[in-house]
């Protein structure tokens, strides 16, 4: 059985159509509207272009939005046009399908839970790292999602008090020490503290210091830049302190490590695995979590969604 997954980000919705193997037999993309009438159109857009081609019995949609416990309505969105808006019954009514409606990170957690890194785990932490950072939780098999829907906001536990200022209003936060926008902040603070000490790097940022990204510090430091490695061991570091926080709370089997900045895994996973070795409670005297990068990359989020909807429509209610 088939059901179609969309990904609603902040700059597009991505749709795929996905078997009960976690398979993607086919995908649609199209850019993300900024008022709320366009981007009901988009979704349901991509849907029907979907179902053309393939048979389907649900649709599953992953947002970057705080969604309600009931997963009808989407309370907020920092990047989309929905405030609280009743989104699955809108979609469902527009395309003649059963819609659920899932936060993206859940929906990513369950993919690979189902189908990627976590197979097979019972407590799953997964940790997207790109801008920011999103999480997902898996307790029990089952996903987290606190008493009002929200949990959880890893990225905004405080790692340094009084630190780097965060758009959510607080300081300090995880996700300002450990993302690709935290790696060129990182960078652009080394290079100011170690004049000379790079090539690259220090060129870019001469020229223009907004184009230094996470993904340009990242090429840097795969290229030998000693900046741009400096930076990337300190993502490392944070991203063991911050996994050790969590552990602390959840003690997770497996923890995903995802996100557009998971494809640099090999510059900085092992050295955070030995932070997060040695920052966590009881260090040396206690089993630790595998720390894995995640399977399914960018199609996490609407493979998860799809599956969810599937599992909905193939369950009996309780
Ligand atoms: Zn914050």
């Amino acid at each position: 059985m088939l059901a179609i997954g969309v990904d609603v980000g902040g700059t597009s919705v991505r749709a795929g159509v996905v078997d009960g193997q976690g398979a993607v037999l086919d995908t649609a993309r199209v850019g993300t509207p900024q008022d709320e009438v366009a981007l009901e159109d988009a979704i349901a857009g991509v849907v029907e272009e979907l179902r053309n081609r393939h048979e389907v019995s649900a649709v599953g949609l992953a947002v970057a939005a705080f969604v309600r416990p009931d997963r009808r309505s989407v309370m907020f969105a920092p990047h989309l046009a929905w405030r609280q808006a009743p989104v699955a019954d809108r979609i469902a009514k527009r395309v003649g399908l059963p819609v659920t409606l899932e936060h993206d990170a859940n929906a990513a957690t369950v993919a690979e839970h189902r189908f990627g890194a976590a197979r097979g785990a019972q407590v799953v932490t997964l940790v997207a790292i790109g801008t920011g950072i999103g999480a997902g939780l898996l307790l029990d098999g089952r996903i987290f999602r606190g008493a009002h829907g929200v949990a959880p906001e890893l990225g905004h536990l405080c790692v340094v008090p009084g630190g780097r200022a965060c758009p959510c209003g607080k300081y300090g936060c995880w996700e300002r020490y450990c993302s690709g926008t935290a790696l060129a902040a990182t960078a652009i603070e080394l290079l100011a503290r170690h004049p000379g000490r790079s090539t690259v790097l220090t060129r870019e940022i001469a020229d223009d210091p907004g184009s230094v990204t996470g993904r340009r510090v990242a090429g840097a430091a795969r290229d030998g830049d000693p900046v741009a490695q400096l930076a990337m061991a300190e993502l490392a570091r944070w991203l063991g302190e911050g996994l050790a926080l969590v552990a602390d709370v959840y003690d997770p089997e497996v923890i995903v490590i995802g996100g557009g900045v998971s494809e640099s895994a090999p510059l900085f996973l092992d050295e955070a695995r030995e932070h997060y070795a040695h920052a966590v409670t009881g260090a040396g005297h206690r089993p630790l979590a595998r720390i894995r990068t995640a399977q399914l990359g960018d199609e996490a989020a609407f493979v998860g969604a799809a599956t969810l909807a599937r599992e909905k429509s193939t369950t009996p209610v309780d």
